[in-house]
């Protein structure tokens, strides 16, 4: 196993496999098409809203997007959302978070269809990994996973502990892993000892967004350590949520930050617009 588990490398990986089954849908006549909603010029938005795009085109995916004003109501973006919802050239619809305050979050992600929710932030796509029968998966966590699959972990009855219970990373997570057969523990910010609790495990997975708060003689010797924490420290450095010298000291493989679990982010999105494509084409044939 190598000791740096390489996310670019494997989100290449990943893509390739994308754009040839892109290039197969659209021999026998289907497009994948993604829609991509961004309402405010949020800079950060801006920029992962290109980067969705850009990833697009290099995949041969139809990329429709919709730049609303910061002002646009929730009755318009809703209004959007249902023509988005019954236009048959879409595969999946993603609207990029934050929204501004005028707008219900929780409103506008349950009035996306759940055959399109590509994000899998749908109640509906919860409840179906709650239940252990996915539709959409959510793109981060998802990454996690084929990260680990990749890097040829086994998760199979081991001690995993996810640090973060947020909707979009920790939860998801945690619940992925529980379907890999793991045990699994969730930390947040009332856990007593989080050293221990960590110390313990097989895998980390570590999403709370401190830089470097998981330190490296927390972990287990030979552990595999999964850092999804982005922080900016000083002007440019980016630095992940685990102690990257002193954890890969003690760690069997570890992500680094940046190039491990971000590239892996816009990837799954693409994954999961070409699944949707494909249910759609089956269903037409
Ligand atoms: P949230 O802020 O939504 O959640 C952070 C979690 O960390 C919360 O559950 C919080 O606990 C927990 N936490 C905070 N402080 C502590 C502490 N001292 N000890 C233990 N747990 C603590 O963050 P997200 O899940 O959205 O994101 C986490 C990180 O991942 C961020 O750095 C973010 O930038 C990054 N990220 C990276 C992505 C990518 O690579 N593509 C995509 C998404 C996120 P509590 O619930 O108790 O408050």
């Amino acid at each position: 196993m190598e000791k740096i588990i390489d996310g670019k490398a494997i989100a290449a990986r990943l893509r390739e496999a994308i754009a040839a089954d892109v290039a197969q849908l659209k021999a026998f006549g289907t497009t994948p098409g993604l829609a991509v909603v961004l309402v405010g010029d949020d800079p950060a938005s801006r920029v992962y809203v290109s980067m969705k795009e850009k990833a697009c085109e290099q995949a041969g995916i139809y990329s429709d997007e919709h730049k609303l004003p910061a002002q646009t109501s929730e009755a318009q973006l809703l209004a959007l959302i249902d023509e988005l919802n019954r236009d048959p050239r879409i595969d999946g619809i993603l609207v990029q978070l934050p929204l501004p305050a005028q707008i219900d979050e929780g409103k506008v992600l349950e009035a996306i269809s759940p055959q399109k929710d590509v994000d899998g932030f749908h109640p509906y796509n919860v409840g179906r990994l709650v239940t252990g029968n996915p539709l959409f998966q959510p793109c981060t966590p998802y990454g996690v996973m084929k990260m680990l699959e990749a890097t040829g972990v086994d998760l199979k009855g081991k001690e995993v502990v996810v640090v973060g219970r947020s909707n979009i990373v920790g939860k998801p997570v945690a619940l992925m892993c529980l379907a890999e057969h793991a045990t699994v523990t969730i930390c947040h910010s009332r856990t007593r000892d989080l050293a221990a609790k960590v110390a313990a495990a097989d895998v980390v997975i570590a999403a709370v967004g401190r830089p470097e708060m998981i330190k490296g003689a927390w972990i287990k010797e030979g552990a595999v350590v999964i850092d999804v924490g982005v922080n900016r420290v000083g002007d440019k450095k980016l630095v992940g949520d685990v102690e990257f010298e002193a954890a890969k000291a003690r760690a069997s493989a570890i992500t680094p930050v940046p190039g491990g679990v971000g590239p892996m982010t816009i990837t799954m999105l693409l994954y999961n617009t070409v699944e949707s494509a494909k249910r759609r084409a089956a269903a037409k044939a």
